[in-house]
């Protein structure tokens, strides 16, 4: 079936989830210093009911699965939960966004176990200061691991970037110089003012616009048509192989666009990313709900899905759950 359309006319046919909140690094800009306070093991959806929402998720349309946290990475046995997804019909692909540090050891079976496409976020490409970002990270780890991603033939390999004012912005040309001779997808996402409340000023965003011009001084680029662009929007240097991409969820919001509902490590599924509007399915399925009353309650999420979010950089967010807890 093809996916179910909400009152905005939009296709609905993509569910991020949520795998963890743990993590083994603490992005200034997405994590306290000291962590967060974690959602109590025997809260996290188990492989079991992750995979059972997948199923029902799948009748209703839903074709796109993109496994996140928290870090996935360090949730024992993914590539056996991908595996598993993998044999579920209807669903046609599998992705996965991570830190990298982990993905040395585990790109091989993550490949043989059907994952399609990865997104490695990198925030800088110097390694003092993508320690300093992350809080401890080892950018050689994720330069070895997105090696063995290449090994593995697992493509595109995406790279995410959030370029910070004071932080990273001056590394914007060499990212994106990177797409010129990899056949990588460059990703320049905006700042949000969520999850960040020990760095977030509005002088530290950067605006896509902002970000783009500075790309440009490299040469001019040219926009790319992507079949499935998502929230990026995709741009070339003349005769590069890879591509650039710019995710402006802050000031260009993609809403009209947006095809996707979001399942928490605890089992909420939420319409939007900046709303905290959530349907508690976890509760639901303890509880003995049906598979029919579930996919109910997935209706019910399409249905309430708001036409756009009012985020802006104007002022912080910071009382949303992190991108961490959500699943960014
Ligand atoms: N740990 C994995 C990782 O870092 O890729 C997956 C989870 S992380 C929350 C997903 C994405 O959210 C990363 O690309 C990260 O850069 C982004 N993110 C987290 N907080 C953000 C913020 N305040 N603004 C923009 N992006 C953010
Ligand atoms: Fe962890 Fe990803 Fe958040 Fe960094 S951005 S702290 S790697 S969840």
């Amino acid at each position: 079936m093809s996916g179910l359309t909400d009152r905005y006319k939009r296709t609905i046919d993509y569910l991020r989830i949520s795998i963890t909140d743990r993590c083994n690094l603490r992005c200034i800009y997405c994590m306290p210093s000291n962590g967060i306070k974690h959602i109590e093991h025997k809260d996290i959806l188990t492989y079991e009911e992750i995979i059972r929402l997948v199923r029902i998720a799948s009748k209703i349309g839903v074709k796109k699965i993109r496994l996140t946290g928290g870090e996935p990475l360090t949730r024992k046995d993914l590539s056996k939960l991908i595996a598993t997804i993998n044999t579920i019909e209807g669903i046609e692909d599998i992705s996965l966004t991570t830190n990298g540090i982990m993905l040395k050891q585990q790109a091989a079976e993550l490949a043989r176990a059907g994952l399609k496409r990865i997104n490695i976020s990198i925030d800088s490409m110097k390694p003092e200061r993508y320690a300093e970002i992350t809080r401890g990270g080892s950018l050689d780890a994720v330069w070895e691991g997105i090696k063995e991603v290449e090994a593995a033939g697992i493509h595109p390999i995406k790279i995410n970037v959030v370029p910070i004012r004071g932080f990273n912005e001056d590394e914007i040309k060499d990212f994106a110089r990177l797409s010129i001779n990899l056949p990588y997808h460059i990703r320049f996402i905006e700042f949000m003012p969520i999850g960040a409340k020990e760095i977030w000023t509005e002088a530290k965003y950067v605006s896509t616009d902002e970000i783009k011009n500075i790309v440009s001084e490299i040469g001019p680029i040219y926009s790319v048509k992507a079949r499935k662009s998502g929230p990026a929007r995709y741009f070339k240097f003349d005769s590069a192989r890879g591509v650039i991409g710019f995710i402006s969820a802050v000031t260009h919001h993609f809403c009209d666009t947006c095809n996707r509902l979001r399942l928490t490590s605890d089992g909420k599924l939420r319409p939007c990313l900046f709303s905290e509007t959530e349907i508690d399915l976890r509760s639901a399925m303890r509880d003995g709900a049906s598979d029919e009353e579930i996919e109910r309650l997935f209706r019910l999420g399409v249905e309430i899905k708001p036409e756009r979010h009012y985020i802006s950089h104007e002022r912080s967010f910071n009382h949303l759950k992190p991108m961490s807890k959500i699943g960014g």
